[in-house]
């Protein structure tokens, strides 16, 4: 011991916790020679380190550099401290601070050393499926509340054996704390459940499963975040049959492949996917179809695209390894419905879908279904957020009020505003039925719980019948603020983006609540977090049968026909009025121009689906955006071709006019101009029109940034060549790669919106 010893004491802020962070620090601390402690706390990693200054220094640079792989760092603080002449380094068991407030991590697809040693026969844990260490396994879908410690999740009712307790309390090994350590002999057990009653265990649980599913089967498999429904993904009848069973009817089904080589075989992955398919949170990623391809067409048909993931829990792994080049692995529900979590739900709901159950006893404590991404414009954009990801928030620019954000209706999330984050909860659905409404009072129990957090503010949207919103009214303890939903929209990007506005926003989706009674979708703001003008928005248009019309786009079609052409609207000479009884559009047009059951609507959204039913591609959807989706994928190869379009005053705010654009497709549908060439000048009109228009608001205003958001920039043609050419007219272009562009995102828009309304209300 020497005197010229000095001391620093170093605060680390971030997901440290749950993550292997102190054992890491111990080891740092061995390597170079420094003595001290570290020790968990409210605020996340308290070190107290001493030593010769040089190497102390060294350790402080390499917290941040060599960080384990689930650790985010916000903030690494040092200051300095009196040496106390401690020798050696230990890790202070210490929770004096009752560890609350800490960030939890998201669940985390299993490690390469994991990995290694379920394959060894020579490890202990060879083929066994929950094998986990401190760098991978489950943790938030198995926490029901904090600290975050053994008797705190669905482990507590499995107690180590000596050999995982030695593992537990040992400092350099791998497992130290891991709160989900287990072997074959200590841990949960996979049983398999056919329909006779017959259940096996272990190795021939698994065995028996693979058998069945390549014997064409359908086996319900209890994953991390819920139960999947999986088939062999090379027999298009098993295919089918699931299909049938689960009533779904043509939404893509997404794959679980063994390996990257054998995704290779069917769709084609570039270097950032491949970095995001590999990645800990293991997310499904859409990836564009190789042809041919061996995988069933009833997987995802008419459509360019496979979803696919890679295994991510050990049971996977193993079930995989059966020689499967990919399995189709679909939420375990009937559609529509929130996906089975516990065995006995899954066993009633599951077992008029799949042949067997391959389950095990380590309980789900909260839903949490597969993450969905896709690559635009070279970056990961979520479709939806969900396992992996949550509950690691979005850092805001400045601390906010408590705020509970309750969402919109589809694809509904939650927020939750504490300090300078928001934590945005996984995929809940649409809140269309009780069972989902349930999850989503489930989810926002225990994220208050897990989180620590009671709001002081709700937020809600304003529409009134959303079920999100009913609930808000009904917790009549707290004050209430709704949100307009395009406003919530616009306020996600720009929270995620650190902004404050103002902005020009460009909100593009099917529907949302405008204050006006009309149906919003294709709106151009000028918004703050607090407030936000209607600088223009797409001229509305009757919804011919209200929600009809969004499953059914060739209403939409009839509208915009008669709206363009007034009464010659059926005398165009285009394939379109082949395929259509005249006498039921001539309803349809009446109900619009009586105003029965025909709600005015300035959709985008809406438009996509018009031009997609008038050029043929169907004239009914089986999920909402499928019609514009299809668009997107039809389109053609480049033409410079645009179609005439402009704006007109209205009042309040300007009114893209519809007319010159529906008049343009018509005449080229008449002209025998195919499909994809179309939909290439309908994307190039709508990116050339709102960029003028954006151009005639800056000059106006002064304002030069842009914030995109809407389910409708989920087309990537349309955001990307948008987003490009707004920064070529020199302005500053803001997009959601944090949270989704689409309603899963509304709810961080809510919440941030609603702080600042509250603060100027208040
Ligand atoms: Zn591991
Ligand atoms: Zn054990
Ligand atoms: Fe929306």
């Amino acid at each position: 011991m020497t005197d010229d010893r000095t001391a620093r004491r170093v605060q680390v802020r971030g997901i440290v916790q749950g993550v292997g962070f102190r054992p890491f620090i111990f080891q740092l601390a061995e390597n170079y020679g420094l003595h001290g402690r570290v020790a968990n706390t409210a605020a996340g990693v308290d070190i107290h380190i001493e030593g010769d200054p040089a190497p102390i220094d060294a350790f402080i640079a390499a917290i941040e550099a060599q960080a384990p792989p689930l650790a985010q760092i916000t903030s690494v603080e040092s200051r300095a401290a009196d040496p106390d002449g401690v020798s050696g380094f230990r890790i202070s068991a210490s929770r004096s601070t009752s560890g609350r407030a800490t960030l939890i991590s998201p669940d985390v697809s299993i490690c390469a050393d994991c990995l290694r040693e379920l394959r060894d026969p020579q490890d202990r844990r060879f083929g066994y499926p929950f094998i986990n260490c401190t760098n991978c396994g489950p943790r938030y879908t198995i926490i029901d509340d904090i600290p975050y410690d053994r008797p705190k999740t669905s482990m507590r009712s499995f107690r180590m054996c000596a050999a995982c307790q030695a593992e537990y309390d040992n400092p350099r090994d791998r497992r130290f704390h891991a709160q989900p350590n287990a072997c074959g002999d200590c841990g949960p057990q996979v049983a398999l459940e056919d329909g006779n009653g017959a259940i096996l265990n272990g190795e021939a649980a698994i065995h028996r499963a693979a058998a069945l599913l390549a014997d064409g089967k359908i086996v319900a498999l209890k994953g991390l975040g819920g139960y999947h429904l999986t088939v062999d993904a090379s027999n298009n009848a098993a295919v089918e049959r699931l299909r049938r069973r689960k009533q779904r009817e043509e939404k893509p089904l997404a794959l679980m492949a063994p390996s990257l080589e054998a995704i290779r075989s069917f769709a084609w992955i570039d270097p950032e996917e491949r970095d995001v398919l590999t990645s800990p949170q293991r997310p499904i990623v859409l990836l564009r179809k190789r042809r041919p391809h061996p995988v069933a067409p009833a997987v995802s048909p008419r459509n360019a695209w496979f979803g696919v993931m890679l295994p991510y829990t050990p049971l996977h792994a193993l079930l995989l390894a059966h020689g499967f080049k990919a399995l189709v692995m679909t939420s375990g529900n009937l559609s529509e419905e929130p996906i089975a979590i516990a065995n006995t739900d899954a066993r009633a709901r599951l077992a008029p879908i799949a042949d067997a159950l391959l389950t095990h006893d380590r309980k789900i404590l909260l839903r949490c279904d597969d993450s969905i991404v896709r690559k635009t414009d070279g970056v990961t954009r979520f479709l939806r957020r969900s396992r992996g990801y949550v509950p690691v928030p979005v850092f805001l620019r400045r601390r906010q009020p408590p705020v509970l954000a309750c969402g919109g209706e589809l694809k509904n999330t939650v927020c939750l505003l504490k300090e300078d984050r928001a934590f945005v909860s996984q995929h809940i659905g649409d809140l269309e039925n009780l069972a989902t409404y349930e999850f989503f009072q489930a989810t926002i129990d225990h994220l208050q719980r897990i989180l620590d957090i009671t709001p002081d503010v709700l937020a809600c949207d304003l529409h009134p019948d959303y079920l999100s919103t009913r609930y808000a009214r009904e917790r009549d303890d707290l004050p209430l603020v709704q949100v307009q939903h395009h406003h919530a929209h616009i306020v996600s990007t720009m929270a995620e983006n650190h902004l404050e506005g103002p902005v020009i926003g460009l909100a593009f989706d099917g529907t949302g609540y405008g204050p006006d009674g009309t149906v919003w979708g294709g709106e151009i703001l000028t918004a703050t977090p607090g407030s936000f003008e209607r600088a223009a928005s797409l001229e509305p248009v009757p919804m011919p049968g209200s929600a009809a019309a969004i499953r059914e786009p060739w209403r939409m079609a009839v509208s915009y026909l008669a709206h363009s052409f007034g009464d010659r609207y059926q005398d165009l000479d285009i394939p379109f009025w082949g395929a259509i009884d005249p006498d039921q559009a001539a309803i349809l047009v009446a109900m619009g121009r009586q105003d029965l059951n025909a709600p005015l609507t300035s959709s985008l959204g809406r438009l996509f689906d018009g031009v997609a039913a008038l050029i043929g591609l169907r004239h009914r959807v089986a999920f909402e955006g499928q019609a514009a989706m299809e668009l997107e994928m039809t389109i053609g190869d480049d033409d410079p071709g645009v179609y005439d379009h402009g704006w007109r005053p209205g009042g309040d705010r300007r009114l893209i006019e519809i007319a010159p654009i529906i008049a343009g497709v018509v005449a080229d549908l008449a002209r025998g101009v195919p499909g994809p060439l179309i939909s290439r000048r309908f994307h190039t009109t709508l990116t050339a029109l709102f960029a003028s228009l954006c151009g005639e608001i800056r000059d106006q205003t002064g304002l030069d940034r842009v914030a995109l958001s809407g389910g409708v920039f989920q087309n990537a043609v349309l955001s990307t060549e948008l987003a490009r050419r707004l920064a070529r007219d020199g302005f500053q272009v803001y997009t959601q790669r944090l949270v989704p562009a689409n309603d899963g995102g509304l709810s961080l828009g809510q919440a941030v919106a609603a702080a600042a309304m509250w603060a100027d209300g208040g």
